[in-house]
């Protein structure tokens, strides 16, 4: 019998034939594609015609197109509903995977061609589109090394591989001691906790082998626990273990391995002919320049370092309140800020929920596509992957535009998180290939026969998955390796935390935040106080966020330290860092930078991605309407349809006729007053 993911698929929309594949087909279809894959590229290397566009590069584009297509389906089902075999078969791939992708960066004489063509390209007469991805796949190329020889070749592939080393060993030793530490709750220690607290605190008791309640370091226990807990002893203590995660001495220290990890960094840039690591790894990125991004984070520190100041103030006047001298510390922050918060907003979750029902939120997410860029959504049957996936066609004045699917519920065979993927992404090379574009979320699944409700969180996070799906669904380009979201990592989530505000927009919430058993909308009074909790202790937010980002891109910005904690001393005393903040993510426990290398110089992207949704949707408050039609046809032809077709910056202008300012975002963080 054929196996079912190599077979031609004769299914609705040429969706994955999930009901005919099995868990053993998967490994035979990877290997089966990856030896085609390995033949395409060797016929392109080695075909005998000079190099052109169409024989090398658009070729390129075509070679992985069976193992795009396998991986899709498995990616889908392994992410989403996964089980021992499912995750066996990860481990088993991504060893040969990586082998693979390394064999075809060094191919010299694939290399040789695409090197050919970019010397030639002013006279080959390429659309922009084709010299964009001409330019990308070269630069491709060189960043991972292509243009070194002998023995800087060598040293290069000594670097990236101890580099990879260090990151799990990071990883490793941030998870125990994150395992090792946990604090005891007796009777008397449970002062101010509330019930889910206090159920989240046994829970994690049970799993540690405790016979009662304690805290651990896992976020969701330990934060909420420094907002309610009314013994500052405990608190103190517990932050300080928090604090002092991967820096306890012994063999799970890390800091020796970022001291180590930046001196590597520093050799690559430099191998690579780079001045810093921050050149070499903005060089892909919108920001561009290691200056641009520090002038960013600036403009936002000031301003939130000062509105935290005025709020440590009234934190510290309760502090004195409850007959403590001295200063407001780290442990007190959380604490008094969630009393401020309930006396400034009451606003209670249960109150809330039963108007923030799944399926109007779904209807309310198309309903602003359909307003904006005159979308139709039907739902459709369909092979799926679990009987929870829910699929629609998009259409547009009938034309197909795209298969979405939904996967919203939580179960234990979905790893953590919401997240976006296509299973197949828009392109034209091989045919007009529609996208199918898959949601994911883990939100409560509700007892049979009741409404799913949601969180505001969780609306935001369906509105915010939501807005990848359109700059999927929209993707309009010739080449799948510059379609939809495969755009700087610091552009990528525009039209996700874009999208989110369609969810604030008071006449959204009015037709579709209704109530799951009277049906009435929400109150107005409701409503107000909702949304104005939504910037509250925004201070300390960007101030905890803001120094992180700097200590990053100080790190990479220059020699490396040879001891990365005075260096991370020194700058935190450069920017004046209020006493009772500390870094969101300090240097031993800061994975994003030194688990690996996807945020490293990178941390900032969160921002700048913020600066942007809030500059953006500024646009339509300008038009006077948050649906205004020219805004959303531009937004469309600019930003969702380009995909990476064109550079970030450009795309940016182009939508809005400058690139972003940090007004907006200041001011819907409320931080506008304070400067
Ligand atoms: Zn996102």
């Amino acid at each position: 019998m054929t196996n079912p993911l190599l077979a031609d698929w004769d299914t609705p929309f040429g969706l994955p034939p999930f009901d005919q594949i099995t868990d053993a087909d998967f490994s035979p279809a990877v290997d089966a594609a990856l030896a085609e894959s390995r033949e395409n590229i060797a016929a392109i290397a080695d075909n005998p015609d000079a190099p052109t566009f169409e024989n090398t590069i658009e070729a390129l584009e075509l070679a992985d197109e069976t193992l795009g297509r396998v991986l899709g389906a498995f990616y889908g089902v392994a992410g989403a509903d996964s089980n021992p075999a499912r995750e066996a078969l990860q481990r088993e791939f991504a060893p040969k995977l990586s082998a693979y992708s390394s064999e075809v960066s060094e191919n010299k004489a694939l290399f040789a061609r695409v090197e050919t063509l970019w010397a030639a390209r002013d006279t080959l007469d390429l659309t922009d589109e084709q010299q964009r991805v001409l330019m990308l796949s070269r630069r491709t190329f060189v960043r991972s090394g292509a243009l070194l020889e002998g023995d800087d070749a060598v040293a290069l592939r000594n670097v990236k591989s101890r580099l990879s080393v260090l990151g799990t060993e990071f990883t490793q030793n941030l998870l125990a001691d994150e395992r090792e530490w946990f604090m005891p709750l007796a009777a008397g220690d449970m002062d101010g906790l509330p019930d889910f607290v206090i159920a989240t605190a046994k829970a994690a008791g049970k799993d540690k082998g405790a016979d009662g309640p304690v805290v651990t370091l896992s976020r969701s226990l330990i934060v909420p626990f420094l907002q309610f807990s009314e013994r500052r002893d405990l608190r103190q203590k517990a932050y300080e273990a928090w604090a002092a995660r991967g820096a306890n001495g012994g063999k799970t220290d890390n800091r020796a391995l970022a001291a180590e990890t930046l001196k590597l960094r520093e050799q690559r840039a430099g191998l690579l002919g780079y001045e810093t690591f921050a050149d070499f790894k903005l060089e892909t990125e919108m920001a561009g320049t290691p200056a641009a991004v520090r002038d960013l984070l600036m403009k936002v520190w000031k301003p939130a370092k000062a509105a935290a100041e005025a709020d440590a103030e009234v934190l510290k006047r309760m502090l004195h309140a409850d007959g403590w001298d001295g200063p407001l510390e780290p442990w007190d922050w959380r604490f008094y800020s969630e009393k401020r918060r309930k006396e400034l907003h009451d606003l209670d979750e249960a109150e809330l929920k039963p108007y923030l029902q799944l399926d109007r939120m779904i209807e309310a997410s198309f309903a602003c596509a359909n307003r904006l860029f005159n979308l139709d959504f039907a739902p459709i049957e369909g092979p799926i992957y679990h009987p929870d996936v829910r699929l629609w066609e998009v259409t547009r004045n009938g034309e197909h535009i795209a298969v979405f699917i939904g996967d919203y519920f939580a179960r234990g065979s979905k790893r953590s998180g919401a997240w976006c993927s296509a299973m197949r992404s828009q392109q034209r090379l091989s045919g007009d290939v529609r996208p199918h574009v898959v949601n994911v979320c883990n939100f409560a699944k509700p007892a049979e026969g009741k409404p799913a409700l949601l969180s505001y969180d969780d609306a935001r996070t369906l509105f915010h998955e939501f807005g990848h799906a359109l700059h999927q669904m929209l993707s309009d380009v010739t080449y799948e390796s510059i379609s939809g979201t495969s755009v700087a990592r610091d552009f990528v989530e525009l039209p996700s935390q874009l999208y989110e505000h369609w969810l604030e927009v008071p006449e959204v919430l009015a037709e579709f935040a209704t109530h799951s058993e009277t049906g009435e909308p929400m109150p107005k009074d409701l409503l107000d106080r909702m949304l104005a909790a939504t910037t509250y202790d925004m201070g300390f937010q960007t101030v905890e966020y803001v120094a992180s980002a700097l200590v990053d891109l100080e790190f990479h910005n220059g020699p490396a330290p040879a001891d990365p904690m005075q260096k991370q001393a020194e700058i935190l005393e450069d920017i004046g860092m209020p006493h009772a903040i500390r870094m969101r993510h300090a240097t031993p426990h800061f994975a994003h930078v030194f688990a690996g290398d996807g945020y490293s110089s990178g941390y900032y992207s969160y921002m700048w991605s913020e600066v942007m949704d809030a500059d953006a949707f500024a646009a339509f408050e300008e038009a006077d309407d948050p649906f205004d039609a020219d805004t959303a046809k531009r937004l469309e032809k600019t930003v969702l349809s380009s995909g990476g077709s064109v550079d970030a910056a450009e795309l940016y202008t182009a939508f809005r006729g400058r690139l972003p300012g940090v007004d907006a975002l200041l001011k819907g963080r409320g931080l506008d007053q304070a400067a």
